[in-house]
């Protein structure tokens, strides 16, 4: 390390981590982030959602013994956060709109005496109008760095621009002498170079992360009954978290309206709702009083639930940017979760129109729609094409997504099926889209068929019987597989290429996949609690919901979320491992000294409480 490190406050690191949090080691990149700051160097730091970035900026501070101020965008996430922070006894405060002039000159004379470690304030306290008193009492204040937390959100090219954020520029002109870092969960390379430029960061050191996030288990289904199979997803987490998004506020209300009607535990989120609906839906979600939001985009930046077990996408999203966001949410805890995307073609047409009417749409938002289309239709493992798309190589054979579970079933006679498409395909004069050719395959008599006289030709209705779903599944593959081009944009017509014709010559063979269909259901059903998964292996599973309810007596008492209390994966290992003593408690991770002396003695009164009922029974 340089010579202007800090080599104490480095080795004080580990026992920081130890101590406060109760963590027993750095994540993947966290010392590199964290050394970067004790260094006194500028970095950049990408890693994806729940990698870790606010312990990259939070723990140097509590090891440097100085004050560190963290831009951040959203109110709510600051309040998160600073929540957390003071749960785990670390001295940290937000300063923003929501403070009277009273807690405002508490807050300022409290990093003005050295007594507070991390300061949340919003970048236009900073930079807007009025922030010069602001900065004059920060700069007297000496804080040691300052961390920009989204950072993306500087760029035009990221997907959350926001103007107050290109002030931060000229940071370092009041504040000289700081070191700055900026964190962002996604960044491609051109908003990477963006950053660093508008913040004006000087050779900074750059710590890119893998995008993979190797316990979320990915699918991808056909949507041909959008209510069971959500209902599919919902009942294997009974009493869990998760998220639906639709695409339009009125899917989101039939939706959660139904669900709602069969029992299920749901509220709905998109911006057609009043503030005051949204926001308490959104705590009662945060709170764990809500299992399930069903929503618009609009859900989901400030969410900071960490035991979000499932996300599903009723329909497609408008990028895999977007689909990698919004996954994102789900499992930043570490524990196995479920991102299942439903989708059909209509979703990318859709997606057309809203684009147009909002000005949004170009060739850039074309081309992302594309390669949407492409993730959801090829049967690749699906780690690695995410990850390959964000231009980081993935092995393969995940073990977690549809594809290399094993859960696509494999068309008999692949082959001869994929004949009878491209031959239907040759018939219609390689000028039709995949609707139209699936309507002839399966022998419908529509205006146009009858117009074109394709009830005439003898595929017309060679595929009778099978279902659309299917036909169209094994149309988009036979694209994958390079034996049917499709024109991109609007007019997606289909024609036969070299390899196609080798096919239809029989020379060549292929396989494709159908996925299973979906167990129809009527009444609730799916109780019963489903968690077989290897993350619950020796945990048990009635001593957990038990922690679990305390945890939210708790949460409720104080008015904060049930994970500021403690993590699930902290309630499964006290459930796994059931300490008896304080002692033993400490060992369990993500318990900390303060949270051991706050909360300790009630967890372990439930845990012994539960060990002499099942002596009983
Ligand atoms: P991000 O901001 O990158 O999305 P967070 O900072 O919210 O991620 O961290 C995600 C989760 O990982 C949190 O629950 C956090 O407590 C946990 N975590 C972070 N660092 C560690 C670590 N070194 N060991 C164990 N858990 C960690
Ligand atoms: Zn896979």
């Amino acid at each position: 390390m340089s010579g202007s490190s800090d080599g104490g406050a480095a080795s004080r690191l580990t026992e920081v981590l130890r101590r406060t949090w109760g963590f027993e080691g750095f994540r993947e990149h966290q010392r590199e982030a964290m050394e970067a700051i004790l260094a006194g160097r500028d970095s950049l730091v990408v890693l994806p959602t729940g990698g870790g970035k606010s312990l990259c900026y939070q723990a140097p501070a509590v090891a440097m013994e100085c004050l560190a101020v963290v831009v951040s965008p959203l109110i709510s996430l600051m309040k998160d956060q600073v929540d957390a922070l003071v749960a785990a006894g670390v001295p940290a405060a937000f300063y923003n709109s929501t403070l009277g002039p009273e807690a405002r000159r508490e807050v300022a004379s409290r990093f003005r005496c050295g007594e507070l470690r991390l300061l949340y304030v919003a970048p236009e306290r900073l930079m807007g109008e009025g922030s010069e008193r602001f900065l004059e009492l920060l700069r007297a204040a000496g804080p040691r760095f300052v961390a920009v937390d989204e950072a993306h959100c500087i760029s035009h090219w990221g997907h959350d621009f926001r103007p107050e954020y290109r002030m931060l520029g000229r940071l370092r002109q009041h504040l000289p002498g700081i070191g700055l870092h900026a964190f962002t969960a996604t960044a491609t390379p051109r908003v990477r170079r963006d950053i660093v430029e508008q913040l004006g960061l000087r050779d900074p050191v750059e710590v890119v992360g893998t995008f993979d996030r190797p316990n979320l288990v990915y699918r991808v289904r056909w949507r041909n009954d959008l209510l069971a199979q959500v209902r599919q997803v919902l009942d294997a987490h009974p009493g869990e978290g998760g998220i639906v998004y639709c695409l339009a506020r009125r899917d989101v209300d039939t939706l959660a309206a139904r669900l709602a009607r069969l029992g299920y535990s749901v509220a709905p989120y998109h911006a057609g709702m009043s503030d005051e609906d949204r926001r308490r839906n959104q705590e009662a979600f945060v709170a764990e009083r809500v299992d399930v939001v069903v929503a618009t985009v609009a859900f989901g930046m400030g969410i900071d639930r960490s035991n979000v077990r499932f996300v599903v996408h009723a329909a497609a999203p408008r990028s895999v940017e977007h689909y990698q966001q919004e996954t994102g949410r789900a499992g930043r805890d570490g524990l196995p979760a479920d991102c299942t995307l439903l989708y059909a073609p209509s979703d990318f047409a859709v997606w057309r129109s809203l684009l147009e009417s909002s000005g949004e749409a170009s060739p850039e938002s074309e081309e992302l729609l594309g390669h949407m289309w492409r993730y959801a239709s090829q049967v690749r493992c699906r780690h690695r094409a995410l990850s390959e798309y964000f231009g980081q190589p993935h092995r393969g054979a995940c073990g977690a997504c549809d594809v290399c579970l094993g859960e696509l079933e494999p068309v008999e006679d692949a082959t001869v099926l994929a004949q009878k498409i491209l031959s239907c395909v040759v018939r219609t004069g390689q000028r039709w889209g995949a609707a139209h050719v699936t309507d002839v395959l399966r022998g419908a008599s529509t205006e146009r068929i009858r117009s074109a006289g394709h009830d005439r030709l003898s595929t017309h209705g060679l595929l009778a019987g099978m279902p659309v779903p299917e036909i169209r599944a094994a149309i988009d593959q036979l694209v994958d597989l390079g034996l049917l081009t499709q024109e991109p944009g609007r007019f997606p017509t289909l024609s036969v290429t070299e390899a196609g014709w080798e096919l239809l010559r029989g020379r060549r063979e292929c396989a494709l996949w159908r996925q299973p269909v979906p167990a129809r259901r009527t009444g609730r059903g799916g109780r019963s609690v489903r968690r077989d998964d290897a993350s619950w292996e020796g945990v048990d599973q009635e001593l957990f919901e038990r922690l679990r309810a305390l945890r939210k007596v708790i949460a409720e008492e104080r008015g904060i979320p049930p994970y500021v209390v403690f993590h699930d994966r902290t309630l499964r290992e006290m459930a796994r491992l059931v300490p008896r003593t304080p002692a033993e408690l400490l060992r369990v991770h993500g318990v900390g000294e303060r949270k051991a002396r706050e909360f300790g003695p009630a967890f372990l009164e439930a845990i012994a409480a539960h060990g002499e009922e099942s002596l009983e029974d």
